[in-house]
């Protein structure tokens, strides 16, 4: 059995995948989802000139003097509301009442807000006067809204790779994008196995424990905007094994994700049923914790096997899956983020590259880091207490108290 730094066993894996095909979807369906291609704005964002507040549209020149004790009389000659197409081209002289982010009309060149007026009435529907009052002088572009000041017309808005926004979905309704190039959603078939697990309602039998991992992996698979594909429990037999994973293919997925059942024991029948129809490699990678990794192929759909115990199972996720399911959505940054943290206390470690669960608090802009509970890999609350994964690199026997690690926020 090869043992593989981490690094050489992410490469291992990410050279097996590309990204999913893409497709064609409607705007409001596209939260979430990646762009396919670079996005040019057609238009220039604003599309016109327009206020940007309810006042008057006048010529700038022509209030230049005006104030409070002289006002500046103008002759309102037009009303224009959001949404109307202004035909009246101002004179010297002349004001045109108007709605924020209605046109602006030809001669005018800034607003003057209502407040700035003797006409204060914003009411719905109301008529506007025949004269208005100008209590302050405007510079030209006063309170409007320029055609292209924001987005300019054959300008990358945004990129290929990015998974969608709200505030994107927003941008890309502004410039008319009503369907969307992007990444079909992956799917992943998850299965859990082991003749021990029970289903999390199911009454409690000696020997046997709930299966927890189905339900841990799901959610992450899901928090990286993929869909799950949930093919159960496997049974520590051939058949079992098979039946499931004949599921996986007939379901399309993309990936076949499972844990537990990989070590080389007596009872690894997931070895035998994927090498019936494909190939499987054991790996021992150098970390902790998690060390036994399999990763292979059944017919055709890439496999990869997660060791059994949860805190194994999550990290695995977390070192392998997790830049896989990226590369899959074609996504650019798909992986987590890592910080840097200081370590509160001395960490002892093996010389492995060990993901240890610890609570982070800041103090005086640094994140200040401490283990939580006891670092097993069957023991779930330790990780549920933990706001991060501290990675301490391989080779490091000791990180003294005050140093700082790089760290994935949970
Ligand atoms: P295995 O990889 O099959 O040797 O399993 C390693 C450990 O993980 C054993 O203690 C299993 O009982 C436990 N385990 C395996 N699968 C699950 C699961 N789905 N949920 C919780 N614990 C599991
Ligand atoms: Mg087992």
């Amino acid at each position: 059995m090869t043992l593989l730094s981490v690094n050489e066993a992410r490469e291992r894996i990410l050279s097996h995948f590309q990204s999913v095909t893409t497709e064609s979807l409607p705007l409001a369906e596209c939260m979430n989802r990646v762009l396919a291609q670079d996005t040019t704005a057609e238009t220039d964002l604003p599309l016109f000139d327009n206020s940007s507040m309810d006042g008057f549209a006048i010529r700038a020149l022509d209030v230049a003097d005006a104030n409070p004790a002289s006002p500046r009389s103008l002759r309102v000659v037009a009303d224009i509301p959001a949404g109307a197409s202004p035909t009246i081209s101002l004179a010297p002289g002349e004001a045109a009442r108007i709605m924020t982010g209605a046109q602006m009309p030809n001669g005018a060149d800034a607003v003057v807000p209502v407040e700035d007026t003797d006409f204060e009435n914003r009411d719905a529907g109301s008529t506007p006067p025949d004269y208005v009052k100008i209590f302050r002088p405007a510079k030209s572009g006063d309170s409007t809204r320029r055609r292209g000041m924001d987005v300019r017309a054959g300008i990358v808005v945004l990129k290929q790779g990015r998974a969608l926004k709200a505030q994107d979905l927003g941008l890309l309704a502004m410039l008319g994008f009503a369907k969307v190039e992007v990444h079909r959603k992956p799917r992943v078939g998850l299965f859990s196995s082991g003749d021990e697990l029970l289903e999390v309602g199911a009454p409690l039998e000696s020997g046997k424990i709930r299966d927890s991992n189905s339900y841990m992996l799901a959610s992450l698979i899901e928090s990286a905007n993929v869909e799950v594909v949930r093919l159960g429990v496997a049974k520590d037999n051939f058949d079992s094994v098979k039946s499931l994973l004949e599921r996986a293919v007939n379901e399309n997925v993309d990936l076949i994700l499972s844990s537990a059942g990989v070590s080389v024991g007596a009872y690894d029948f997931v070895k035998g049923v994927i090498e019936s129809n494909g190939n499987m490699d054991f790996w021992r990678v150098d970390m902790r914790p998690g060390k036994p990794l399999a990763f292979g192929e059944y017919k055709k759909i890439p496999f990869i096997g997660l060791p059994g115990n949860p805190v194994s199972a999550f990290v695995g996720f977390e070192v392998f899956v997790r830049g896989t399911l990226g590369l899959l959505s074609g996504s650019l940054d798909g992986s987590r983020q890592t910080v840097r943290v200081r370590s509160e206390e001395k960490i002892n470690s093996d010389g492995r590259e060990s993901y240890l669960r610890a609570q982070i608090h800041e103090e005086n802009g640094i994140l200040l880091a401490r283990l939580t509970g006891h670092q097993g890999s069957g023991n779930l609350l330790s990780l549920v207490q933990a706001d991060a994964l501290l990675i301490i690199p391989a080779g490091v026997k000791c990180v003294p108290a005050g140093q700082e690690v790089d760290a994935w926020l949970l």
